[in-house]
Formats: C-alpha cells, sequence, structure tokens
C-alpha cells in the first residue's frame, strides 16, 4: 500500500486533536486532563525542533557559504532578499489597510460587547504582559537592532533561541572568513559542518516522525483553553477580515510563484505545506523553521546556498501575515474605540507595522506585543491601550496560529524567488529518515 503523505498524517493528527478537544471541553475536568496528560506531548515536539534550530542555521549557513566560492554573490543574495522581504511586507501591510478600510470591523461593534471584553480582558494578567514587554523594546534608540544583533559572546548567543539573528551574524563573518583562508585550509572545517548539516537534517526527519501525534496535541490543548465562544462570535467580523486578507497573500505568492519559477504553485504549496501546518499547530516561525529548511532545501529544491540564508534570516525579519494582522488590529481597535485616523496615520501605520514585524519575534503571541508599538505610533491615548487590547485578545490564538502560516509561507516563497533569480533553482532530492537504516540495522 502506497504510504501515506506526511502532510495527511499531519492533518488526520490536528483535525482528530480538534475534535478530541471539542470532546474534552464537555467533560468534567476534561481541560485539566489535557493539559497534564495531553499537552506535555506537544511541548516536548516544540522543544526538540528548538533544540536542533541553532546547530542546523550554523551548519547549514557555513555549508552554504563555503560552497559559494564567490562572496560577490552573497552580496547579490543578500541584498535581493531584504529587498524582496521589505516589498512583501509593505504590500501585505497595504491589503491589510485596504479591507480594514473597506470592510470597517469596528464601526459595527456594540457598546455592550465593548464593555464585556474589557471588564474580562483589560486587567488580565496577560494583556498587562504585553503592555508592559511593548514598552520594554520601545524605549530603546533607533539603531539599537543593529547594536542587538552584534554579539559579543558566540557561545552565549548560541545559547540563546531568542538570538537569533546574532547566531547569524556570527556564522556569516566566520563562513566569510573561512572563504577568505582559502580552500585547502579550510577543507578540515567544511566536511566537518557538511556532516553535520547531514545530521541535523536526518534528526528533523525523526523528529518529523512524532509530528502527527505532536499536532493532536497541540490544537486539543488550544481547543480546551480556547476563550468563550461568544465573545469569538463577537469578534468575527474582524477576525474574517484578518483571515480574508491572509488569504489574499496566499494568492499572491502563488502567482510570484507561478510567474517568476514557472513552477505550478499548487505543488509548491503542497511540498511545503508540512511546514504550513507546523507553523498553524505550534504559532511560531521559530519552531518551524527546521522543517521550512528542510521542506524548501528537499523537495522545493532550492540550493542551501540559498536557503540557508534566506530563511533564519526570514524567520526573524520577515512576518508578512503579522505586519497584516498589526494594520487590520490596529484601525479596527480605532474604529471601535471611536479614535480617528488620518490619512498620514494610516501611513505611519504602514512604517511602524514594517518596523514592528522585523522587531517581533517569531514565537506565540509576538504580533501582539509590537501592535502596542503600532498604536501609540498614531497616538493612540497609552491610558486606552489595555481596553484596545482587550478588544482583540479573545480571537489571539486562532489569528496567530494563521498568521504564522503566512509567515512562513512568505519565508519559503521568497526564498525560491531568491534561488530562480541567481540559477540556484535546482531538483528536488528528498531524504528519508532511514535512507541508510539498512547499513546499521
Ligand atoms: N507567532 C508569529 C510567528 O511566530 C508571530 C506573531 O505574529 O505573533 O511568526
Amino acid at each position: 500500500m502506497k504510504k501515506l503523505a506526511l502532510h495527511w498524517k499531519i492533518l488526520i493528527g490536528m483535525v482528530l486533536g480538534i475534535l478530541f478537544g471539542l470532546a474534552m471541553t464537555s467533560v468534567d475536568g476534561g481541560a485539566s486532563f489535557v493539559g497534564s496528560w495531553i499537552k506535555p506531548f506537544g511541548t516536548i515536539f516544540v522543544k526538540l525542533l528548538k533544540l536542533i534550530a541553532v546547530p542546523l542555521i550554523i551548519a547549514s549557513l557555513i555549508k552554504g557559504i563555503s560552497d559559494l566560492k564567490d562572496i560577490s554573490k552573497f552580496k547579490n543574495i543578500g541584498l535581493r532578499t531584504i529587498a524582496i522581504y521589505v516589498g512583501t511586507t509593505v504590500i501585505a501591510i497595504t491589503i491589510g489597510l485596504l479591507l480594514v478600510n473597506v470592510v470597517q470591523p469596528g464601526k459595527g461593534i456594540s457598546e455592550d460587547t465593548i464593555t464585556r471584553l474589557t471588564e474580562t480582558y483589560a486587567n488580565s494578567g496577560s494583556v498587562q504582559a504585553k503592555i508592559a514587554e511593548a514598552s520594554k523594546q520601545k524605549s530603546s534608540g533607533p539603531l539599537q537592532f543593529l547594536v542587538d544583533m552584534v554579539p559579543d559572546n558566540a557561545m552565549k548567543a548560541m545559547s540563546n533561541n531568542k538570538a537569533m539573528l546574532q547566531v547569524i551574524f556570527f556564522t556569516i563573518f566566520f563562513g566569510i572568513a573561512m572563504l577568505l583562508i582559502g580552500e585547502k585550509k579550510s577543507e578540515p572545517l567544511k566536511n566537518f559542518f557538511d556532516s553535520l548539516n547531514e545530521v541535523v537534517l536526518k534528526m528533523v526527519d525523526l523528529i518529523m516522525l512524532f509530528a502527527p501525534y505532536a499536532v493532536f496535541a497541540l490544537l486539543a490543548n488550544v481547543v480546551v483553553s480556547s476563550n468563550d465562544p461568544d465573545l469569538l462570535l463577537a469578534l468575527l467580523k474582524y477576525a474574517g477580515t484578518v483571515v480574508f486578507g491572509l488569504l489574499i497573500m496566499v494568492a499572491f505568492y502563488m502567482v510570484l510563484i507561478s510567474v517568476f519559477t514557472k513552477k505550478n504553485p499548487m505543488w509548491f504549496l503542497q511540498k511545503i505545506s508540512p511546514a504550513q501546518l507546523l507553523a498553524f499547530s505550534t504559532s511560531s516561525s521559530a519552531a518551524t523553521l527546521p522543517v521550512t529548511m528542510e521542506r524548501v532545501e528537499e523537495h522545493v529544491g532550492v540550493d542551501k546556498e540559498v536557503s540557508s540564508f534566506v530563511l533564519p534570516v526570514g524567520a526573524t525579519i520577515n512576518m508578512d501575515g503579522t505586519s497584516l494582522y498589526q494594520a487590520v488590529a490596529a484601525v479596527f481597535i480605532a474604529q471601535a474605540l471611536s479614535f480617528d485616523l488620518t490619512f498620514a496615520d494610516q501611513l505611519t501605520i504602514i512604517l511602524t507595522a514594517l518596523l514592528a514585524s522585523i522587531g517581533s519575534a517569531a514565537v506565540p503571541g509576538a504580533g501582539m506585543v509590537m501592535l502596542v508599538i503600532v498604536l501609540e505610533a498614531v497616538g493612540f491615548p497609552s491610558d486606552k491601550l489595555a481596553i484596545g487590547l482587550a478588544l482583540i485578545f479573545a480571537v489571539d490564538r486562532p489569528l496567530d496560529m494563521c498568521r504564522t502560516v503566512i509567515n512562513v509561507t512568505g519565508d519559503a516563497t521568497v526564498s525560491t524567488l531568491v534561488a530562480k533569480s541567481v540559477g540556484k533553482l535546482g531538483t528536488p532530492n528528498p531524504k528519508n529518515w532511514d535512507d541508510n537504516y539498512d547499513e546499521v540495522k
């Protein structure tokens, strides 16, 4: 019998997880059962993915750079990547702004719902924590992000999953120095990192065997910890606007793939679908990164010279889904609380949402922290921030899941475009966890 494709197995796990979660919400003590006995398996899975992220970035980036043979190519890839990332993000924000101004989801929301949402969430620990986190980020100077990118201790950077850009900085620096000492002298290091890279990719294959069960656990937990369905319903128009915008982004990526790479966009989506499903289940582009890299390299055929740089950088700075959401959410809050936004304010939203999405961490809920900064940039009164966030808090998790899918799809699309533009889009060569199993059985 033909083996079921991975994305089907993951999808089945997700559907069963949702059904199980729904069943558990109607059972006494069901939610705490899921929390104690099911959720840990999802947590372990996410930890395993994060565990290999740093070694994978280092090994594959060094392999990518040392295969280059010519540093000027790297500059070429780097500049193209940043330019396309900024371009797609601005398009995403513009789509969000257009939609929210046309649909006006905030206008229809009743006083009663606003009061109920405010009472439920405005003073909750989670909303207050997001505001506090945002004010920490805001107090830094304009060039702070450059300062933060440079580590003062390589080992410390490597031991911190949040310091991904520092690790990338160190590794690129290291890789370029490796190129400069010449092929002969760098050969032992190159062999070492080539082999390390193979090992870590095999670890991804092994971890993915566990994915269908893990998504079951992750989604069952999301369902049992979700909010009052009445509140979710009241925010349907807002959530629908965000989701519709995200769908337009998918269509946009598909057009880009078809026009610039001449590949069938459905084929592309199918190849990266396991990464998208994991992005949805984990709400974290950082946790999904190892799988995105594996899919894009082995299943789409993007050369490591491109993907090893474009994807890790993208996971941290390119968040099209998050920026679209920030634009819609900021205007929605302004509409609901009758705070007038001028045309200039909307332009400010484009700029700040672009910077905010670059600054958002690739972890669950980070987009909402940076939303505070977008709101403050348009002069939203700070004493009303908690009320503003309270309005959208109930649907934040499901929207986070959706926007993370777009963040990951955007990274995969851009890496494929950049690869095509520099002649580095080859034939896919998928590997399985047991390719060499017979030798060691
Ligand atoms: N969860 C998103 C990500 O990891 C970031 C966000 O929008 O909150 O890509």
